[in-house]
């Protein structure tokens, strides 16, 4: 089934475009049905997540949409392996996950994207000892450009795996997905606001004690608010530090600033759509000299530079496009309001990233050349190779993926 011409808009909503059709997907059959419909008409397909990335990565000629493929259909609990359809959320997994002793190893700042979607563009949390989402990617079933079903997984294509992991829609459009998780955990968190010196001074601690350390410098006295965070003034920054208890474990009579609970609860914080966000991965011995250098940029740059900066950790992965391809990194992610003109100010700051030879997040603005991902991604020209054997027409590109995966 289509629908009527519909312009399509993203979260934040800094991309839009109208596609020629937008047709509804609700199985597998359907998926392959629509992908050779567009290969043999000339047309580009692509399905979305739920649209909270910040790049032109979801548009094309036929929209899928896929909302009916949303659910987990498998728990493996001696294996730690879930089944789980495309459009199943990060929250979906939570309470069915819980109830059989498991849990995601790790999530990021919200748990509303598609599972699909956060492993195509390599979604993060923080931690040194933990992946992104990608690499827990164990297998799955897809559909190539061709409209042929591929199963890949661990045992069969092994090197096949490394190339989905983080693939940007551009191998195959994934109809189910098999994930590696990990025992149920609950998060002792502890909530701070520091002066940036002192946090500077603790930051190996924080990195290499700390289950997940993350936190936001705060350039002006008006940042924090920006972000919905409720304290916090110039200078400062707002840390979260988590560490690792029992499921079943209880902390009494707590301070006001730590909470323990089911991990899954811990993660998510609330972000208004109110800004454009660009990230790089940076390699972690470079922590201290990022961070002085990023600082003195920002407060170089006021005021196009006032919303907060966000520092994460990730851990080394063997996905061939993750930007933790075998590097433990230092995640610096730095935002500003949609429609504002602060271009060259993030072209400063990419030019410093690009010194320390860091590596874009799929998902939030960047500054890449096909040139450059090939000096930055040692596996960049296999990928195109890969690209190339599951979509010869080039289906799944669009214009943004064509000038860096052609
Ligand atoms: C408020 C906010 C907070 C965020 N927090 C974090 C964070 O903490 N950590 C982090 O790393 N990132 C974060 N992000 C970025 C976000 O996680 C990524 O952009 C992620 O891709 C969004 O997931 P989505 O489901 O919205 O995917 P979409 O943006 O809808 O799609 C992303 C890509 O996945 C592809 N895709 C979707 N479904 C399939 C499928 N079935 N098969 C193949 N390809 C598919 C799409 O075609 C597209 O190329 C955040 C973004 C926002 C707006």
């Amino acid at each position: 089934m289509t629908t009527p011409l519909i312009k399509w808009t993203n979260w934040v909503g800094n991309q839009s475009f109208t596609p020629s059709e937008v047709a509804t997907a609700s199985n597998e059959a359907d998926v392959q049905y629509w992908v050779k419909y567009a290969a043999e008409r000339g047309l580009g397909v692509r399905t979305v997540g739920t649209g909270h990335s910040f790049t032109p990565i979801v548009e094309t000629d036929v929209l899928l949409n896929t909302e009916a493929m949303r659910g987990i259909t498998h728990i493996d609990a001696a294996k730690r392996r879930v089944n789980a359809l495309p459009k199943t959320t990060i929250a979906d997994f939570g309470e069915p996950l819980w109830a059989q002793g498991l849990a995601l190893a790790n999530q990021g700042d919200i748990d509303t994207q598609a599972i699909a979607g956060a492993i195509a563009t390599a979604t993060h949390g923080s931690g040194l000892n933990y992946t992104n989402f990608s690499a827990t990617l164990a297998g799955a079933r897809m559909v190539d450009g061709l409209g042929n079903v591929v199963v890949v997984s661990e045992s069969e294509n092994s090197e096949v795996l490394p190339a989905l992991q983080t693939s940007l829609g551009l191998l195959g459009l994934m109809t189910e997905l098999t994930i590696r998780v990990a025992p149920a955990y609950n998060l002792h968190a502890r909530y701070e606001t520091l002066k940036y010196a002192e946090v500077l001074n603790n930051i190996d601690d924080y990195i290499h004690h700390y289950r997940h350390i993350s936190f936001f410098w705060l350039p002006t006295d008006a940042s924090a608010k920006l972000y919905c965070l409720d304290h916090g003034g110039a200078d400062d920054c707002v840390v979260k530090l988590y560490q690792e208890l029992p499921a079943d474990a209880q902390l009494p009579n707590l301070p006001a600033n730590e909470r323990v609970d089911r991990s899954y609860r811990i993660y998510p914080m609330h972000y208004d759509p109110n800004f454009h966000e660009v990230e790089y991965f940076l390699p972690i011995e470079h922590t201290r000299d990022i961070l002085h250098e990023m600082r003195k940029l920002m407060l170089r740059w006021l005021p196009l530079s006032i919303y907060p900066l966000e520092i994460r950790t990730v851990g080394a992965d063997q996905a061939w496009l993750s930007p933790n391809y075998q590097r433990n990194n230092l995640v610096v992610s730095i935002s500003g309001e949609p429609g504002a003109d602060y271009w060259d100010y993030l072209r400063a700051c990419d030019s410093l990233f690009a010194e320390f030879k860091g590596r874009p997040h799929w998902g939030k603005l960047h500054f890449m050349t096909a040139d450059r991902l090939d000096r930055l991604f040692p596996r960049y020209n296999d990928f195109v190779a890969m690209r190339r054997r599951f979509d010869p027409n080039g289906t799944f590109l669009n214009a943004h993926t064509r000038k860096l995966f052609l």
